[in-house]
């Protein structure tokens, strides 16, 4: 902390003319170090609100995935039901070839009872008043008793018929009966499924409700986010324009002759003023180059100089930057450890911390600025990997 103020002496010995006009054109903080730190606490903001617009969002999402899932029930329930709504109407079906069944016995019932009460009528006719005929016109008593045995034959052939079919009728009343037990079944495993399908609606309905919900409160919140980014761009602007006025001021004539700043070529995942998405968060115009690296890769200073700034920051994280002289700086950041100090002269390849993933970073890279006069040029014009 005293060297960082050392250094804010120095900045200000040098850049008081610069660092009083800002303040009266802008009418900005009393300190410089507000610049600072109302941009860090608005990025602080912008992150808290993100991660609740994440937060919603996922919430959002659990609720449409188990509207999904509850859906597939339902419609496995609703085939379901479909497929009793068949069962039931084979039964029905079923039923009714069996009531043709019975109905078409009990014809046949009526049929050969109407023949065999004929036949008795015909017998009862005969014993009364045909006996003495009977009598005259058998050949002998052996016909008679034959003629007699044969009535009494039929009539027991006719009797054994009519019980066998009553039994048929029987039969297949039980089994109409059984028929009407399975169809009283499948209605009832139907009604259930119907509440059950019922039951799935209107918990359906209520996860559109949560999810229409979680879509409005996640509109609310994207704008709470944007105002945030709004605010975090502007204060970032500030502060730009705050390190701009204490940067050495010169022609830049000395920014050349940079070497990369790693002991291996890495790979370069994003380029100066590409768009980049950290954990969710769009940002446009990067201001650097990454490249990754192993955790742990030494950082070379990419030119001579004098160490400026060495400290935690929340974009930044672990961040050296080197004033080159001249209006020339360069800037290291997302060390996992710093190897230098403020104030320290360092030489082109001089190592000045190591490789990591510090501040907001998604994976070990090194992030390289050049800038001239505090503007942010692209590195690609000063180094090659
Ligand atoms: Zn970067």
């Amino acid at each position: 902390m005293s060297k960082s103020k050392s250094v804010a002496w120095k900045w200000l010995l040098c850049g008081a003319a610069a660092v009083c006009a800002v303040s009266l054109c802008v009418g900005a903080p009393t300190a410089n170090a507000d610049y600072k730190s109302a941009w860090e606490q608005a990025e602080q903001e912008l992150k808290e609100e993100t991660a609740k617009y994440n937060q919603i969002k996922n919430e959002k999402s659990k609720a449409e995935q188990q509207k999904q899932s509850l859906e597939n029930q339902k419609s496995i329930i609703t085939s379901q039901v479909n497929e009793a709504i068949d069962q039931i109407n084979q039964k029905n079906s079923e039923i009714a070839i069996q009531q043709q069944a019975i109905a078409d016995k009990q014809v046949e019932i009526d049929n050969r009872w109407s023949d065999f009460q004929n036949r008795m009528q015909a017998m009862q006719v005969m014993h009364d008043s045909g006996a003495v005929a009977m009598i005259t016109s058998a050949q002998s008593i052996y016909d008679l008793l034959t003629y007699s045995d044969t009535l009494q034959q039929i009539a027991k052939k006719d009797t054994e018929v009519l019980e066998d079919m009553n039994a048929q009728k029987a039969e297949l009343q039980q089994e109409e009966e059984k028929l009407e037990q399975d169809k009283a079944e499948l209605e009832a495993a139907k009604q259930s499924l119907e509440s059950k399908q019922a039951q799935l609606a209107a918990i359906i309905q209520q996860q559109n409700e949560t999810i229409s919900q979680k879509e409005a409160e996640a509109q609310a919140q994207q704008e709470v986010v944007a105002a945030k980014q709004a605010k975090a761009d502007e204060a970032e602007k500030q502060y730009e324009a705050w390190v701009k006025s204490q940067a050495t001021v010169g022609s830049g004539q000395c920014a050349e002759g940079f070497r990369w700043p790693l002991p291996i070529a890495g790979r370069v995942t994003t380029e100066f003023g590409a768009s980049q998405n950290i954990n969710g968060v769009i940002s446009t115009g990067h201001s650097g180059m990454d490249v990754a690296a192993p955790a742990g890769t030494p950082i070379y200073a990419a030119h001579d100089g004098t160490i400026s700034t060495t400290t935690g920051h929340w974009t930044y994280g672990n961040v050296v930057m080197v004033d080159n002289g001249d209006g020339v700086s360069t800037l290291y950041a997302h060390m996992s450890s710093i190897a230098v100090r403020v104030g320290q002269s360092v030489k082109q390849g001089d190592v000045i911390g190591y490789v990591g993933s510090t501040g907001n970073s998604t994976g070990n890279h090194l992030h390289f600025e050049v800038r001239i006069n505090g503007v942010r040029q692209n590195p690609r014009n000063y180094v090659s990997p």
